[in-house]
């Protein structure tokens, strides 16, 4: 599970986030990344993580952060932010 005491700086405030636990392997990426039809989530400027761009703000972003969520191998994605 997530932990949002180490989520990273970069994701904006709202439920969804990535912390620091990503390793990043980038799989949440065919989910909501930038070549999706729900692009949520980038690499950050080294390219060390992944993290929220935007909040999910309609029903098929909202789908496609919980597969992004529920395909993470490290548990890094939450939905327990604020
Ligand atoms: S699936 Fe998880 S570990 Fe992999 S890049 Fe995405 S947030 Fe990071």
């Amino acid at each position: 599970m997530a932990d949002k005491s180490i989520r990273l700086a970069e994701n904006p405030a709202g439920k969804w986030y990535v912390d620091e636990t990503c390793t990043p392997c980038h799989v949440c990426l065919d989910e909501a990344g930038p070549k999706t039809a729900t692009p949520l989530m980038q690499y950050n400027a080294d390219e060390s993580k992944v993290y929220f761009f935007k909040q999910p703000e309609n029903p098929d972003e909202e789908a496609a952060a919980q597969r992004a969520l529920e395909i993470c191998p490290t548990q890094a994605v939450g939905s327990d932010g604020e």
